[in-house]
């Protein structure tokens, strides 16, 4: 699955990372041809713009951690924003409601819609524990309530009792009905398919909807019909509204088109994978390992964040050598500013310099989230080099235009310069204790 991608992707990788070095050129030229890639992959061009630049735009301002290659950075870089593109986190379906929890299945016709419900029964009912029942509610292709009931008993999952003639709507009153009458604890119902969208199919699956309250709406999509599969998705989340999108035939998906684009295009997303015709063929969507199969360099990917660990080690270590000898001004600030917004706060940072667990204390108290951090460093930016070297020249006409500058006000521009000089001092203090920072760290 994704193999043609991830083989182009390669591709292009291998050749960057094998460069000592690299230039903005290179950076482009790398992006272009990533670019291609992905629209040959049928990734949606508005995704494939923002991804690209996205990636380009945080290429140019990497620092290059020691111990790797520029392009190894590159790769890291393009496996996050990947990982973000597919949505980030896994997101499973929710049963987090009132037994017997009603799931609606909906799709075209052949996209795998009642294959996919009993894989899903199947998995709940032996993973889970739970008491499923399922019912279809497709009237309009023949023998298709009958599929489904060889389904459940292939499974071991219950069907809702065929009776002719019943229309959708009557069949999911009924099924609902059946489900608290036997307490069951999910209720899945397979509504039927067209070929095409169609105003009747929407009608009466919005009708269905109404009766059945369903707490999670899956939109089954054939992934390889790649960009249909999201706009798709976009009109059924118009009409019907989805809470999450099940992505059928991976197995035999080269491209990854569909799974590139369907969250940034519908805002829904994907939380399941049908890879294969079995009834065990049913994953968990993780954005991270997609990621790391599309790109499929995930030794470069964990190479890079060991080193940026160590990158951080080696900052720490910098920054306690100039606060040993009394040097700290605005600029360190607003470094360290920047380096906590990589790796997660504050305390990320302090933690790494012993002795301050005092100082630390007050930070928390100050209340120091990554808002406060992006607006000092607001504040810092709109400072010239003088000031930030020599904050005592800050008088009040320099502070106005500061906090103008930095659309803060005056009085942040004190509590910004009143936090420094309490980190100076502090800093003054651990440095002189027993031999100072210096011996601390060995250096
Ligand atoms: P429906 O019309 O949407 O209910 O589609 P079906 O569930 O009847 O599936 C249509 C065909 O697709 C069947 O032959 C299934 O075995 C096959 N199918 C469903 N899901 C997958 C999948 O994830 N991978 C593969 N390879 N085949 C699938």
């Amino acid at each position: 699955m994704f193999d043609s991608l991830s083989d182009r992707l390669s591709g292009i990788f291998d050749k960057l990372t094998r460069r000592g070095a690299l230039t903005d050129s290179d950076v482009s030229e790398a992006m272009r041809e990533v670019r291609r890639a992905l629209i040959e992959a049928d990734v949606a061009l508005d995704v494939v713009k923002s991804f690209t630049d996205r990636v380009k735009e945080k290429a140019v301002g990497q620092e290059v951690v020691r111990s790797v290659t520029p392009g190894q950075m590159v790769v890291k870089i393009v496996h996050d924003e990947l990982v973000k593109t597919l949505g980030a986190e896994a997101d499973p379906i929710d049963l987090q409601s009132v037994p017997p929890v009603p799931i609606m299945m909906v799709g075209l016709q052949g996209s795998g819609k009642t294959t996919t419900t009993a894989k899903i029964a199947k998995r709940l009912t032996e993973r889970d524990k739970r008491k499923v029942l399922m019912a279809s509610l497709d009237t309009r292709r023949p023998a298709a309530q009958e599929q489904l009931e060889v389904l459940g008993k292939q499974t071991g999952v219950d069907t809702l009792p065929i009776i002719k003639g019943q229309t959708p709507q009557q069949i999911a009153t009924r099924a609902i009905q059946a489900a608290k009458l036997g307490g069951y604890d999910v209720v899945i119902l397979d509504t039927a398919g067209r070929l095409h969208i169609d105003d009747e199919l929407m009608r009466e699956t919005e009708q269905v909807r109404d009766i059945a309250q369903p707490h999670e709406t899956l939109l089954v999509a054939d992934s390889l019909t790649g960009q249909d599969a999201v706009n798709l998705a976009r009109t059924f989340d118009q009409r019907i509204g989805i809470t999450g999108i099940v992505l059928t035939r991976i197995d035999g998906d080269g491209r990854g088109g569909a799974a590139l684009s369907m969250r940034a295009v519908t805002g829904k997303p994907i939380k399941l994978l049908g890879t294969g015709e079995k009834l065990d063929g049913l994953e968990d969507f993780h954005p991270e390992r997609v990621a790391g199969r599309i790109l499929g360099m995930g030794d470069v990917v964990s190479l890079v964040e060991r080193a940026a660990e160590n990158i951080d080690q080696e900052k720490a270590q910098a920054m306690a050598k100039k606060l040993a000898k009394g040097q700290f001004d605005l600029q360190d600030l607003s470094d360290q500013f920047r380096q906590m917004q990589k790796i997660g706060g504050m305390s990320g940072v302090l933690g790494m310099l012993p002795g301050i667990g005092k100082m630390k204390k007050q930070l928390d108290a100050a209340n120091l989230d990554d808002k406060l951090l992006k607006r000092q460093t607001a504040i810092i930016s709109s400072m010239t080099p003088q000031e930030r070297r020599n904050p005592k020249v800050l008088q009040a006409s320099r502070k106005r235009r500061i906090a103008a500058g930095s659309g803060t006000t005056v009085q942040e521009v004190n509590q910004l310069l009143k936090m420094h000089r309490q980190m100076a001092d502090m800093m003054k203090v651990v440095g002189k204790g027993k031999g100072g920072l210096a011996k601390l760290f060995g250096i």
